[in-house]
């Protein structure tokens, strides 16, 4: 991650931009590895953790086996070494009641791991879209993944929010409206008090996830005045996304972070 960057009120970071969270098409991603890696370059990114969703049973579980996965990542660090690029090596898990799906000698082998949550068990009222109880699960299960063990990243907290099948909610934008409502209504400073709490303690890291633009602002604030620390994360599954780190750059701005607020390079 960043070294120490010039912390002046209407700076560019002076450190180099990092993304901590991108899919290839060797899970969901639509880009090839060195599709994405030719787009981080071309984005100024200069150092990125390729996450691919490691979620056996999942649809977008990784589609080759982990050892060529990780060789995969390995060939890419070389070759894309020459062009100014660290390239790290890292997946996205799902946080369920069953823990990480990999076992420890594998999770030796990765420099970052990013925990999300991305389903809830419990039905939902699909005519009440704030259901306590479900977002209660929700909540439930994000703490439980600042408490796993290897997880070092929390990826998403406030964006793509488990919703409806999508026969109810058929939109992307209409999807994040409605996560934002949720946002609004149930992650209170309660929850993030609790967060902060937490990643503290077990030293792990909220994602700015930019492809969603969350979490928001003030929360982000109340975070970094807790002393947790940030990844940056376009979670990029396409051109348009890939090395998107906009977001992050608006809020390093505008709360005038510097390099000290944010996870240690893997
Ligand atoms: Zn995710
Ligand atoms: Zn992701």
């Amino acid at each position: 991650m960043p070294t120490r960057g010039d912390t002046s009120p209407d700076h560019v970071p002076a450190w180099p931009m990092t993304d901590y969270h991108v899919h290839t098409d060797l899970s969901d991603g639509k880009c090839s590895l060195s599709e994405v890696l030719e787009i981080e370059k071309e984005s100024g990114i200069r150092q990125v953790v390729i996450t691919d969703h490691f979620d056996p049973g999942a649809f977008n579980h990784l589609k080759v086996a982990f050892s060529d996965y990780l060789k995969a990542l390995d060939q890419a660090a070389l070759r894309w070494k020459e062009d100014g690029i660290t390239v790290c090596k890292g997946v996205e898990v799902t946080i369920d009641d069953a823990g990480l799906p990999l076992g420890e000698s594998d999770l030796d082998e990765l420099d970052l791991v990013i925990g999300s949550v991305h389903r809830i068990d419990i039905g939902r009222n699909v005519d009440d879209w704030l259901d306590s109880e479900y977002w209660g699960e929700h909540k439930r299960l994000v703490l439980k993944g600042l408490e796993t063990p290897r997880v070092d990243v929390i990826g998403h907290i406030e964006g793509y929010l488990s919703f409806p099948p999508e026969e109810v909610m058929p939109d992307d934008l209409l999807h994040l409206e409605a996560a934002a409502k949720v946002a609004r209504t149930h992650f209170d400073r309660d929850f993030y008090r609790e967060v902060a709490e937490r990643a503290r303690r077990n030293d792990v890291g909220v994602e700015i996830h930019c492809a969603t633009r969350t979490p928001r602002l003030e929360v982000i604030r109340f975070l970094v005045d807790h002393g947790v620390k940030l990844s940056i994360g376009s979670d990029g599954h396409n051109r348009r996304e890939v090395a998107n780190t906009g977001y992050a750059l608006e809020v390093i701005n505008k709360l005038n972070l510097h390099s000290d607020h944010f996870i240690a390079s893997p």
